[in-house]
């Protein structure tokens, strides 16, 4: 007797646990290692074969239709965030493994086979950008430019996934037809709703837009004043603007500038390099372009002012994407056959999901999280939610391949 999802999930928390309850998997580490590990054991264990592709994806064919060259891909990601939850990418690759596991138990031949895979460097916290192995899977991204990502200790993700034992040279070997993801929502809309099973419809904008801010690097003693070209306070000149910008605009607007990068990096120099991460987020993709180009245009003038200069690092548009609408008519269907209230709705947070929309109809499944919280370790799904997840997956699954 195998176990079941929860049991699942628990044994995968423990991989990379913090003391508060979350988990640290970062793409390429012993813990990313340890969980490819032993998804790949309880894959084999159940049946399937895994292979392992040039940017460390893992797809684990259950071979549901032995004669057939097509299947059905149904996956999320083992990687987290530094305060990363439980269930965040873990819930869809168990979730996925554990129902095709069951139908492949089941023992009657199917139309497609089932996929379950793992893609690499989901969340783009040690390497950006994020979504990274399903984007090489669409062909956006080449291998090499992924490969030769680096972290900010300069290791590339070639190097810290062959470091784990993890960089394969397979392809999938078979036409996939679609593919199928679920997640834990990240937001509160089911949980304020009270509705169980949440239908992507498709995703929200997003620009992505990083910027350096550079100056010249001195002493921070004797230096005079005057003399300074300090990158550190335009970025943070920026920053601040930035907030009171986005917060004044009247379009509903998620934004964030999370990240930042300071060179030298030194408390005794001043700094002459600081690289800021800034995201705008709204249903419309004009709106987070339009809302963007009014930043730029607000902080050029007093950055100058500084001495300082803006090098725009990355400006990248991720307009929203319609996932498939035959699938969200098919979660609606299988939600209702299995009592669970269902709606559609759209996603803020990127997924694989959306990547893989860009080549095969893709669905995309939500349950609901707590309090809408993720990226930390208090993120929490009912384990009720949890199965209700489960039973889906293998609902869709078992229409996606009948
Ligand atoms: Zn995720």
């Amino acid at each position: 007797m195998h176990d079941d999802l929860i049991a699942l999930i628990d044994r995968f928390s423990q991989i990379g646990s913090t003391m508060d309850g979350g988990v640290r998997r970062l793409t390429g580490s012993p813990e990313d290692g340890a969980a490819r590990t032993l998804f790949a054991q309880l894959a084999t264990e159940r049946g399937a074969s895994v292979i392992t592709d040039a940017v460390g994806n893992m797809f684990a064919t259950f071979p549901t239709a032995p004669d057939a060259d097509t299947t059905v891909l149904c996956g999320s990601h083992l990687d987290s965030q530094p305060t990363g939850g439980r269930f965040d990418g873990t819930l869809g690759v168990l979730a996925a493994l554990d129902a095709a596991a069951a139908l492949l138990a089941e023992g009657t031949p199917l139309r497609h086979n089932i996929t379950v895979v793992n893609w690499t460097n989901e969340e783009g916290a040690r390497f950006q950008p994020s979504l990274t192995g399903s984007s090489v899977f669409t062909g956006k991204y080449t291998a090499d430019f992924a490969l030769g990502l680096r972290d900010r200790l300069g290791t590339s993700m070639g190097e810290a996934l062959e470091a784990i034992g993890w960089l394969g040279e397979d392809s999938l070997g078979l036409t996939p037809v679609h593919n199928l993801e679920l997640h834990v929502e990240q937001g509160g809309h089911l949980e304020e709703s009270g509705v169980q099973i949440g239908a992507v419809t498709a995703s929200w904008g997003v620009r992505k837009l990083t910027l350096s801010f550079v100056g010249a690097p001195s002493h921070t003693g004797p230096t005079a004043m005057p003399q300074r070209r300090d990158a550190m306070r335009a970025a943070a000149l920026a920053i601040t603007r930035f907030h009171d910008q986005m917060e004044a605009e009247t379009a509903r607007l998620h934004w964030s500038a999370a990240k930042i990068v300071a060179e030298p990096d030194s408390p005794n120099v001043v700094a002459s390099r600081v690289t800021v991460y800034f995201e705008i987020r709204n249903p419309d993709q004009a709106v987070c372009t339009e809302v963007g180009d009014r930043f730029m245009q607000a902080i050029t003038k007093d950055v100058a002012a500084l001495g300082c200069a803006i090098d725009v690092a990355t400006d990248e548009a991720r307009p929203g994407t319609p996932l498939s609408a035959e699938g969200v008519g098919m979660t609606l269907e299988a939600a209702s056959a299995l009592g669970l209230s269902a709606t559609p709705m759209l996603t803020i947070t990127g997924h694989d999901a959306l990547a893989l929309a860009a080549v095969m109809p893709s669905t995309l499944v939500f349950v609901p999280s707590v309090g809408g919280l993720s990226h930390s370790p208090l993120e929490l799904t009912h384990p009720q939610d949890l199965r209700n997840g489960g039973a889906m997956i293998q609902a869709l699954l078992r229409r996606l391949t009948a």
